[in-house]
């Protein structure tokens, strides 16, 4: 049968890379992003490759949003069983010199959004006996100088996992969260800007601490996402999963 599967801050980055291998995968795919115009491009590259999907605006902190977000999902491409919270952002600083908008911000859309999202889509999950949930952490949830906003939500990410996992397991509902490391996209551009490197130079400090001497790319992190969303991975849940080429330490 086919599974539908919604994947936030699917535009760009991770997001697009486990939007179109989930297609891959046969699911039809929502593509959820802060407008429909930017995550068109992933939707259209599904089509292009003979799958089902649609592009839907929405920010994922907004809680109207996310409710007619999963309504227009359901329209278009079927029932959301398969949820991949993915949208993201930075506002790195020290604390000293971290906003309380910030703070705000990075929590709002990390765990406010990952539990509206959960939240509207376990609804159809529950009446389907099947779900399966993934949520983007990082290896930053361990603790990273300048991220005290972005740490506190991945790690504050961990436990919305696990209690989903908890809660859920009963319907058939899986949970787990994907630890990535250092990945390439544009989130990690955006801070060799702001530290003032060139991305190259940012990137070869980056790999200089990552046992598999390379950094991660979105394929990588897909790849894990589409097993935890896969059928047969259903006594798989409430875990975190680091990619991040060596044990996170
Ligand atoms: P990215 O900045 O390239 O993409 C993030 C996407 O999320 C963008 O398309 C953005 O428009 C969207 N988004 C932001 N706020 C949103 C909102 N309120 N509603 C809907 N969409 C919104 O980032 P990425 O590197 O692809 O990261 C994807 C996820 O992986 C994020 O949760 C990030 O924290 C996590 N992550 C990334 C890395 C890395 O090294 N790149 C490492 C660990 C974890």
């Amino acid at each position: 049968m086919t599974r539908t599967a919604i994947v936030t801050g699917a535009a760009q980055g991770i997001g697009a890379a486990i939007a179109l291998r989930l297609a891959e995968d046969g699911m039809a795919v929502a593509a959820v992003d802060l407008t429909e115009s930017a995550c068109g491009d992933t939707a259209e590259a599904i089509r292009s490759r003979g799958g089902t999907a649609a592009a839907i605006g929405a920010d994922v902190a907004d809680e109207s949003a996310v409710a007619a977000a999963v309504r227009r999902t359901v329209e278009t491409v079927g029932a959301p069983t398969v949820l991949v919270n993915n949208a993201g952002v930075t506002r790195d600083n020290l604390v000293f010199k971290m906003t309380a908008d910030d703070w705000d911000t990075v929590l709002s859309v990390h765990l406010r959004g990952s539990f509206l999202m959960a939240r509207a889509v376990q609804e159809h999950m529950v009446a389907a006996g099947f779900g399966r949930i993934v949520n983007l952490s990082s290896m930053s949830a361990l603790g990273n100088r300048g991220q005290a906003n972005y740490s506190a939500a991945k790690a504050g990410l961990q436990g919305l996992t696990k209690t989903l996992a908890l809660e859920l397991g009963k319907f058939g509902v899986t949970a787990n969260a994907v630890a990535p490391g250092f990945i390439e996209t544009e989130m990690t551009r955006a801070t060799a800007r702001r530290m003032g490197l060139s991305f190259e130079e940012l990137r070869r400090l980056a790999v200089a601490g990552i046992p598999v001497n390379r950094a991660g790319l979105p394929e990588d992190v897909a790849h894990l996402a589409s097993f935890l969303a896969s059928e047969q991975a259903g006594f798989v849940s409430g875990q975190v999963v680091y990619a991040a080429g060596g044990p996170a330490a």
